[in-house]
């Protein structure tokens, strides 16, 4: 071998969960040539329907669907989409109202369906020349012999692998298996928030009940509900309250813990959903409740021989509706550092060095935007920022770019984002301290606080 040439490692690779990344990915490193197996613990959502367990649908934004024009997946996706503009603030007794979140209709969400997505993906990857092999659930790595065991159909299966692909999520079993081999460093903190799951059905016309081309939020402080429109013409609400008693005199899960409890709270504090949901009691009763936290790692992968991306490597809470688009970006990275880098141990550790800082600043991100959503949605402050904020953004395009806007409508590092965002917060709240509107504002002084903290951005901040 010529001097200072590394092994090349065979191009195969065995990704573990053909959920959102796993699938993905298969697509991306099949596409490259890539020999490619998923294993799946659940069975073909094809033939079974699909067993989701978790949000029903889910806001995609640029940097998901900029990962799944790579793959090709872009067109299937959007057929059953339905555009998102902005938020709609229900506030207790108010009329409602629409933020917009981008400037016109090419800066907006989507909202998917996860079986949907998930189908579509699986298909593509096949398509892609990847094999799939459902109700194979990792259950243990011997790294030494490199080989997996699977379990399913009441059997074990051992597979040998060149190098095991950690996209089995926020409850990951090949990173459980990691840890037994090299401290990690990993821990989760919980929000000790959780949600349930409820939904607004079309109405007896087959149309939507409400507006469909928004996200809607009732914000009520330190709880809220939202809704997302699905293509079937329903909505997917979900209801986020603290678990147990916070001690503010706020409702818990703990505490509302029956149809009728719900039922009494709904017509408290969301009247204007009570007639929306009219299978409020009984799912109330049926859907359980989902617990949120935040897992952080030191490290991702062992060498060449296992690497974690998505929430298997850094779950997140879902208030900036940005788990499944970084998850996706993960994928894009971590296909192109294979396909560059030979030695994969070196590829994993540049897919790490990449990737670790800004899946931190998403996942602070994320757990900022939850008081946003619950609190500030409706708060005159706020609203004033945000009013200036727009205005900025017309004064120093380029320059001056919302926060909100920085995360969904662009691509650029979230680490980026969220340093630009805080700068552009202090001018926000610096140049509206003690106003009540935007005619009092000292313009020349806002925009010197921008051209002096704010440089403009880099080239690679606009979207493909
Ligand atoms: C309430 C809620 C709302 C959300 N809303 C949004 C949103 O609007 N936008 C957004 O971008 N993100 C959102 N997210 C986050 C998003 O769901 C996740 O970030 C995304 O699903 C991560 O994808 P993943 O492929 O890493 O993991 P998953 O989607 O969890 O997929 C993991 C896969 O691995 C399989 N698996 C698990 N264990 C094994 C095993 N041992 N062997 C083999 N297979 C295994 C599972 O069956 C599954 O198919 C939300 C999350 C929640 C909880």
């Amino acid at each position: 071998m010529a001097q200072g040439r590394r092994v090349s490692a065979p191009r195969q690779a065995s990704i573990i969960g053909a959920g959102l990344a796993g699938s993905l990915l298969a697509i991306l490193l099949a596409r490259r040539g890539w020999e490619v197996d998923v294993y799946e613990r659940r069975g073909d959502p094809r033939l079974s329907g699909y067993a989701g367990g978790r949000s029903i649908n889910l806001a995609l934004a640029e940097r998901g669907l900029h990962a799944l024009r790579q793959a090709e997946a872009d067109g299937p996706v959007l057929a059953h989409a339905v555009m998102m503009r902005g938020r709609m603030v229900h506030p207790l007794g108010g009329t409602p109202q629409l933020q917009r979140y981008g400037r016109d209709d090419s800066e907006v969400i989507w909202s998917v369906s996860r079986g949907e997505l998930n189908t579509s993906l699986i298909d593509c990857a096949e398509s892609a020349g990847a094999r799939l092999h459902f109700e194979r659930g990792l259950v243990a790595v011997d790294f030494e012999r490199k080989v997996a065991e699977y379990h399913g159909d009441g059997h074990a299966h051992e597979r040998t692998f060149t190098a095991l692909l950690g996209c089995d999520g926020a409850g990951s079993t090949l990173r459980a298996e990691m840890a037994k081999r090299a401290e990690l460093g990993e821990r989760t903190e919980w929000l000790g928030h959780g949600y349930k799951e409820l939904e607004i059905p079309p109405a007896a016309d087959g149309g939507f009940r409400i507006e469909p081309n928004a996200l809607h939020i009732w914000p009520r402080g330190r709880y809220m509900c939202i809704a997302l429109p699905n293509d079937e013409r329903n909505f997917t609400v979900t209801l986020f309250m603290a678990l147990h008693d916070e001690g503010h005199g706020d409702p818990d899960f703990d505490d509302v813990d029956s149809a009728a409890k719900a039922v009494a709270l709904f017509e408290r504090d969301f009247p204007d959903t009570l007639p929306l949901i009219p299978a409020l009691a009984r799912d109330y009763e049926a859907n359980p409740v989902g617990t949120l936290g935040t897992l952080y790692l030191d490290r991702w992968h062992l060498g060449g021989d296992a690497v974690l991306l998505g929430d298997a490597a850094h779950a997140m809470v879902p208030f900036h509706g940005q788990g499944m688009n970084c998850a996706f970006e993960d994928c894009v990275s971590l296909a192109e550092h294979m396909d560059r880098e030979p030695d994969l141990s070196a590829a994993f550790a540049a897919f790490e060095a990449e990737r670790m800082r800004d899946a931190l600043a998403i996942q602070k991100m994320a757990l900022d935007n939850y008081i946003e959503m619950r609190d500030l949605v409706d708060d005159p402050d706020f609203l004033l920022q945000r009013e200036l904020e727009q205005a900025l953004q017309a004064r120093h395009p380029g320059r001056f770019v919302p926060h909100y806007a920085m995360v969904t409508f662009m691509r650029l590092p979230y680490s980026l984002a969220l340093e630009r965002s805080d700068v552009q917060r202090g001018i926000l709240v610096e140049a509206t301290r003690g106003l009540e509107s935007l005619d009092a504002v000292d313009w020349a002084a806002a925009d010197a606080m921008v051209e002096a903290r704010l440089p403009p951005l880099p080239a690679l901040a606009n979207p493909a």
